[in-house]
């Protein structure tokens, strides 16, 4: 390691479901696509304004084009989230005559990113075709280096950063508590301080992901209301002796769920890249029809891994079984009108110097 890199970060690892069956990730990820073409096409116009193909960092001699997406999963969102940027990147090129001429001979090195035990089969098995696109999958944890310096051009991450790295083990029980903020200070600090040895200078960033609105306390949020639901089901199943109290108590979700001002303040905070854009924008789930089926199935493709690893295998169905009941309880539609579950879309470019 060279001096002043960041330590490698030991993380904690909750994949999503793998696989194409019905609790999969692949399968269970609408609302995630919904957000990520929301988001791509506000990013559109900052990676253009940004992306300065005169760079000299960008290898224009070779024209190829690193491209890494963290936190990838198992598709089929990281291939829209690529193709997106691939395009853009072209589209940026013909902006231009005089590089014009070097579209044909452009080839695009993409790198996928996720912990090591994501089901990366099931990704390169369902990776789309590209003539001048290469593939490569890369493991670890983002909130270490996972590429060596200077290596990439464009960074991409979506709905990711609120995984925190670890469960902050003196508030466990609680679900966005100050020991939570804390922990997502440090490992956005992490995260962007690794991306800022990977990236080329010059090179961008685009970070998409979830937040709620200022000034709203969690609690009152969808994804509160309905977390809270969930723990309540946990506390149940193990009142009926299928899961230990103990441990029912003590869970929470390695995760939290920043306001929009907080995450700015992060963005901000860091000395490496400059905010080229910034946005809040409205949760994916304004434009669907949330059910309370797409909801149960949701929660299954995120938080399998987690609850299995917690309670064991066996527990896990009839705890879904008692949240699908207890969720009918729920008017979700009233959930929707607060509308204080909210998304952020983020361009970083990395400082020339
Ligand atoms: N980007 C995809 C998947 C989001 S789900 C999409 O937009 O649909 C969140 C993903 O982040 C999971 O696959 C999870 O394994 C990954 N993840 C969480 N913490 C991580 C870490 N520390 N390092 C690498 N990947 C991580």
């Amino acid at each position: 390691m060279e001096k002043g890199d960041p330590k490698p970060t030991v993380t904690e690892s909750f994949p999503m479901s793998g696989g194409d069956g019905a609790h999969s990730y692949a399968r269970n990820s609408s609302l995630q696509r919904g957000g990520l073409f929301n988001a791509l096409n506000k990013s559109r116009e900052a990676i253009l304004a940004n992306l300065d193909l005169r760079n000299p960092n960008f290898d224009r001699n070779n024209n190829i084009v690193r491209i890494a997406d963290f936190g990838c999963s198992v598709g089929p969102n990281t291939f829209d989230a690529v193709k997106h940027i691939i395009d853009t990147v072209k589209l940026r090129f013909r902006q231009e005559d005089d590089v014009d001429d070097d579209l044909q001979d452009l080839e695009f090195h993409v790198f996928f990113n996720d912990q090591s035990n994501n089901d990366f089969n099931t990704l390169f098995k369902t990776l789309p075709k590209n003539e001048n696109c290469f593939a490569a999958g890369v493991p670890g944890s983002f909130y270490g280096r996972v590429f060596p310096r200077n290596s990439l051009h464009i960074g991409h991450t979506s709905y990711t950063l609120h995984w925190l790295s670890r469960v902050p083990g003196e508030n466990i029980g609680k679900q966005n508590s100050p020991a939570h903020k804390e922990q997502f200070e440090k490992d956005i600090e992490n995260f962007l301080e690794a991306r800022s040895e990977e990236l080329v200078p010059g090179g961008l960033m685009i970070v998409l992901g979830l937040c709620i609105s200022d000034g709203v306390p969690f609690a009152q949020t969808g994804k509160g209301i309905v977390m809270e639901i969930f723990l309540g089901c946990l506390i149940d199943i193990a009142k009926a002796g299928i899961i230990s109290e103990e441990k029912a108590k003590t869970f929470s979700f390695p995760k939290y769920f920043p306001h929009f001002s907080e995450v700015k303040e992060a963005m901000e905070r860091n000395r490496r890249f400059s905010v080229e854009m910034m946005e809040e924008i409205k949760h994916a789930y304004e434009d669907v029809d949330v059910g309370h089926e797409l909801v149960v199935s949701v929660y299954r493709g995120l938080y399998h891994g987690v609850l299995v690893e917690h309670f064991g295998e066996s527990s896990v169905d009839v705890l879904f079984d008692r949240f699908a009941e207890e969720l009918t309880k729920c008017p979700l539609d009233d959930i929707k009108k607060t509308a204080s579950d909210r998304e952020y879309v983020i361009v970083l470019r990395r400082n020339l110097v």
